[in-house]
């Protein structure tokens, strides 16, 4: 139920946040929009009537930031303070990142741990959390001076292909930027609701979702029956899109009129002009037939014709993507109903003629592509805020998700293609004689060895009290919240002893943590590093603690009494070491324990041995 306030003021009666704004936070462009009279809007700056954000974020020399076009601008004069393409840094960590750092003219910390990136901006860190969330809040500006009233409630659309980490992250930067983040809705969802398509309950509908963008290209296959978007397969190239389509035109001009890149190379601000020249030529011919510049004694001319051909090649990798996904999805062209056209590179004449040629229809194109996924997550908010009866949309996870088990296998709880939210829960044991720690480690992925899927991150159950191997019942609760976010539980039944954990993923903090985190984030690096291997050190402990119990039980009558003694004492302190915060104490505990009873433990091995094959039982004496 929506909330009313009264002005004080004046007396009125006033709707307070039932406001839902849908946002598209993009690579290349963002965007905010609303539901306004029943249809989805898109919010435009006042300062220059874009509704276009370029996703950018320069940093003063005081410290204060610009965020958008005016950011833009100092890409060409101070691009080591000015950060672009955070996207594609969220939720990933310095492993993830080999292919994408080159490409990026700032610096992205890389310490070579499992720990998530940072990008150094001078002397200060920044996590691309904070970064989009700058970026968020410049749209949460926009909207709020555009329609003069608070907005703090938010639908934020990612990619489908968006893993676990990457959604958090962007929702935990929505939560940065001081908005309540409803719902993360999967970008080729959000096109096809701008279309209206899956507002009405009706047959099953096959639908592709083409996403030509300014850095990446996307095709999804998505199923849509009664309200539920079901992805059925992605694809696409992350380094594919309108840079590459500038790049083709620099490189054809500098043909053309014989002159070297190393001179606009070199020279990074000429570089840069006749980056957005190029850019400017492939806008033109999207409605004209000829683009004619002259920039440094070059003539920049170019005909549709020749531009068409140009980009031959690169329309052709795209349409292998979509071969691809159509076979991934068990699929064929002539089962697509509709074609839906998404990012500004879909503009251009020839990409449409050659997208509606493979797919052999006409396509959905009459929206702005560059707004279409903004304007699909403003219905998605209304939707939320209730305004739309009746419907009620649901994603589908598109990878399964389970934990290791023993051998590095992976189990799947949650198998690829559930309904969100969702949950499910199955029941496990130990391996060994008092197992006390269970380790989970959450896994997302369709192959056999967790080792070939990806790791979302992992926890340990403590405190697992000591029983016989099998019999502890242990129960792992899996539950996807609506936005695709996993939490998983782990508890031994048996015992009553409950013990709830939150999964972190290898990118997740808590709530709490986040605003601090966020300000010291390089010391905590090291410190969840160290815990990381603190725990693991307890682990092992706990482990040795327990074989020594049933070394001394089982050789009771092999060992000296001075033995039996000298082992307790040192089992005695590796058992106090674990309850402190010393991992190395820990280690050393254990090593001392070992080296002592490691001779012992041969000795009473020989005389097993001996009585085994003397055929005596060392119980029965
Ligand atoms: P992203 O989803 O990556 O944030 P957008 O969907 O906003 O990006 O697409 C940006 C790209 O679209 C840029 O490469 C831009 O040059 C290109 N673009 C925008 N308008 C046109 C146009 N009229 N013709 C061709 N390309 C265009
Ligand atoms: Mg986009």
């Amino acid at each position: 139920m929506a909330k009313i306030s009264i002005n004080l003021k004046d007396g009125t009666a006033k709707k307070e946040d039932t406001l839902i704004v849908g946002i598209d936070l993009g690579t290349t462009n963002s965007l905010v929009a609303y539901m306004n009279d029943g249809k989805p809007v898109a919010v435009k700056n006042k300062k220059n009537q874009n509704t276009l954000v370029p996703s950018i974020i320069h940093f003063l020399p005081n410290g204060q930031k610009l965020v958008g076009n005016d950011a833009r601008e100092k890409l060409r004069t101070d691009p080591a303070n000015t950060i672009y393409s955070v996207k594609r840094l969220m939720g990933k960590s310095y492993n993830d990142l080999s292919a994408v750092s080159e490409y990026l003219g700032y610096e992205v910390l890389d310490d070579d741990t499992e720990s998530l990136v940072k990008i150094r901006v001078g002397d200060t860190f920044y996590t691309p959390v904070e970064l989009s969330a700058n970026i968020l809040s410049a749209l949460k500006n926009t909207v709020e001076s555009a329609l003069n009233q608070a907005v703090s409630k938010a639908v934020i659309t990612v990619p489908a292909y968006f893993n676990d980490a990457q959604r958090q992250a962007t929702r935990d930067a929505g939560k940065l930027a001081g908005l309540e983040v409803l719902r993360i809705v999967n970008e080729p969802t959000a096109a096809s609701l701008a279309y209206g398509l899956g507002l009405e309950e009706e047959e099953a509908k096959l639908i592709a979702v083409y996403d030509l963008g300014g850095g990446t290209f996307d095709i999804s296959i998505l199923q849509i029956h009664d309200g539920i978007f079901e992805v059925l397969s992605t694809n696409g190239d992350t380094f594919l899109g309108g840079d590459d389509i500038d790049r083709l035109l620099i490189d054809y001009w500098l043909k053309i009129n014989g002159r070297d890149q190393q001179d606009f190379i070199v020279d990074k601000k000429k570089g840069q002009e006749l980056r957005l020249i190029a850019e400017r030529a492939k806008k033109t011919l999207s409605s004209q037939l000829l683009f004619k510049e002259r920039y440094d004694g070059m003539n920049c001319q170019i005909a549709r014709e020749v531009f068409d051909q140009l980009i031959e090649p690169l329309i052709n990798r795209t349409l292998d993507k979509c071969k691809s996904a159509l076979k991934d999805a068990g699929k064929t062209i002539s089962d697509i109903q509709h074609v839906v056209m998404v990012g500004g590179s879909t503009r251009i004449p020839h990409i449409k003629e050659s997208v509606s040629n493979f797919f052999q229809q006409p396509l959905f194109d009459e929206l702005n592509p560059d707004e279409v996924v903004a304007l699909g997550a403003a219905v998605q908010a209304d939707i939320l805020a209730g305004n739309q009866k009746g419907m009620l949309l649901l994603d589908i996870t598109p990878l399964s998700l389970g934990i290791e088990t023993v051998g590095g296998l992976m189990d799947a709880i949650i198998p690829r293609n559930s309904k969100v939210p969702s949950r499910a829960a199955r029941q496990y044991t130990t391996s060994v004689d008092g197992q006390v720690n269970l380790k989970v480690a959450v896994y997302q992925g369709e192959r056999d060895q967790i080792a070939n899927n990806r790791k979302l991150g992992e926890f340990i159950l403590k405190g697992i009290p000591p029983m016989p191997a099998g019999l502890p019942k242990i129960e792992i609760i899996f539950a996807i919240d609506a936005d695709g976010i996993l939490r998983v539980t782990a508890r031994e039944l048996r015992s009553g002893v409950e013990q709830e954990i939150e999964i972190k993923s290898q990118y997740g903090i808590s709530e709490e943590d986040m605003a601090k985190m966020l300000m010291d984030s390089i010391t905590n690096a090291e410190a969840d590093l160290k815990i990381r291997s603190l725990l693991e050190a307890r682990n092992e402990a706990n482990n040795v603690v327990l074989a020594t119990q049933k070394f001394l039980e089982q050789n009771d009558q092999i060992l000296s009494d001075d033995e039996k003694n000298k082992t307790r004492a040192l089992a005695e302190s590796l058992k106090a070491s674990i309850n402190g915060e010393d991992k190395d104490l820990i280690n050393k505990a254990m090593a001392d324990l070992n080296d002592y009873t490691t001779p012992i433990a041969h000795r009473a091995m020989d005389v097993h041995v001996a009585d085994a094959m003397r055929g005596t039982n060392l119980k029965d004496k």
